[in-house]
């Protein structure tokens, strides 16, 4: 049965959209009297709303559009694909587009992270490591490790086992009780560093060993992994300090601790290298990896995961119990082989690599405004925190940042045909994360509309 009164000719699909459609993570009160935007196409870093009006993709859709809109390349891809075989689970089978991507992916990864395991997306390979982590623990003689730990903030999936591994209280509280043995350590936010603030390594050090005392305090033979991001998204980006990940790998390592990296925005370009892992020169047990895998052409995640963790799996009866329909689509499949080719092709992570510090310190500019308190991140993938007053890193109000943030700069910077992401969840942040295939026309373009924006909202507060 159709919701509304009003026939669909003669209605925008903005307007239709607030009938039937159910946004993620969206208040649809905010749509009560307005339409609700509907990107209909895209080419390059660029896409378009359904009246052709352009905007500059500052966040490559999700994090994930690395090669940028349009590409013919992947489309063919696709279309091959479905005409050959559209569909065959990994269920006891495997086709071909698995069978080349898992060699291909293993070929990449650092270390002995040999064997692949398909999912639909990110929280999947999430939800899959944990479960890996606990099963593997159980065959190999250790059944009471599995808690997980994972850092304060950090955005790791919404179904029930990845939003426990979520560090973000006000996405986990409706949902509650989640699954337990989710412990939380404190994140890399030196900008805000509760200990250490003139000294970033030691801030690190600190940081890296407040995982090593949460083991400890749980009982090491209780701690099955740790998840962290190789730079984490929430919060607005932050690195982490020199010697971090190496005095992390030291500690799981000393506790039989499995290091999980979560590289669902961090692999495939988004910091110049194919795993972030291998940019800041650690070595993870398990990665887990989605987006820009097949840059967002179809959905497809994996989890990565060390030789010795599928051993117990390899002889018997032995399975490791789980899986799912799509995980591992032959489309997706396809798309992702192509999707690598163009990355390779075009060297894209080199041309990352190459303009980060251009686009950093493009975006640096915006320092001089009284809003903007610090620009962090790599690669291509920033944060901009937004605060009261820069000499005291005065943060806004609750009230002022639904009223300056969302009230005023998100759908202004929209307007001025820049889509990105204004955050909240902690301290009121930008988000950029474009394309990889931008460059510096496309960062001064992006300087250009937050400057203006930024300057309007100083007068706002
Ligand atoms: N892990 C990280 C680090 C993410 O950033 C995300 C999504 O943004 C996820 C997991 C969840 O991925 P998905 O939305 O594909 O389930």
């Amino acid at each position: 049965m159709t919701a509304t009164e009003h026939p669909a000719a003669n209605r925008t699909l903005g307007d239709r959209a607030r009938d039937h459609l159910w946004l993620h993570f969206a208040q649809h009160g905010g749509y009560a009297d307005s339409e609700i935007p509907v990107i209909t196409r895209g080419e390059g870093p660029y896409v378009y709303d359904e009246r052709g009006k352009r905007y500059f993709d500052g966040l490559a859709g999700l994090f994930a559009v690395q090669v940028g809109h349009g590409r013919e390349e992947l489309a063919e891809a696709a279309a091959r694909q479905t005409k050959q075989l559209a569909y065959f689970p990994l269920w006891s089978h495997a086709h071909p587009g698995a069978v080349e991507l898992a060699e291909r992916i293993a070929a990449q990864a650092p270390g002995d992270l040999n064997r692949v395991f398909f999912t639909s997306g990110g929280g999947e390979a999430v939800e899959t490591a944990w479960k890996l982590a606990k099963q593997y623990f159980r065959k190999t003689g250790k059944p009471g490790k599995h808690k997980v730990i994972s850092r304060s903030l950090a955005y790791h999936g919404t179904s029930q086992g990845a939003l426990s591994i979520t560090g973000i209280p006000g996405a986990k509280q409706d949902f509650e009780p989640l699954v337990p043995s989710a412990i939380k350590v404190p994140n890399t936010n030196f900008y805000r560093a509760p200990v250490f603030a003139d000294d970033y390594e030691a801030f690190g050090v600190w940081a890296a060993e407040e995982i090593g005392r949460a083991i400890e305090r749980e009982g090491a033979d209780t701690v099955a992994a740790v998840f962290l991001e190789p730079l984490q998204n929430t919060g607005g980006c932050f690195p982490p300090p020199p010697g971090y990940w190496q005095r992390v790998r030291e500690i799981c390592t000393e506790h039989d601790v499995l290091l999980v990296s979560d590289e669902v925005i961090c692999a495939y370009g988004r910091l110049g290298h194919d795993f972030g892992a291998n940019r800041y020169g650690y070595q993870p047990d398990i990665i887990t990896v989605a987006k820009g895998l097949t840059s967002g052409y179809a959905p497809l995640g994996a989890m990565i995961a060390d030789e010795r963790l599928m051993a117990p799996f390899l002889s018997g009866d032995s399975s490791f119990t789980h899986g799912s329909t799509y995980g591992g689509h032959p489309v997706a499949c396809a798309v992702a082989m192509a999707n690598l080719d163009l990355l390779e092709s075009e060297d894209l992570y080199g041309q990352v690599r190459a303009n980060e510090a251009n686009f950093r310190a493009t975006l640096d500019k915006l320092l001089d405004l009284p809003i903007v308190g610090d620009v962090r991140g790599a690669g291509y993938f920033y944060g901009i925190e937004l605060v009261k007053d820069a000499a005291t890193k005065e943060t806004f109000t609750a009230a002022d940042a639904e009223r300056v943030l969302q009230g005023f700069v998100s759908p202004a910077l929209f307007e001025a045909g820049l889509y990105c992401r204004a955050d909240d969840r902690a301290e009121p942040v930008i988000q950029l994360a474009p394309p990889l295939i931008c460059t510096q026309d496309h960062f001064d373009e992006v300087e250009q509309i937050l400057r203006s924006v930024l300057t309007e909202a100083c007068t706002k507060l």
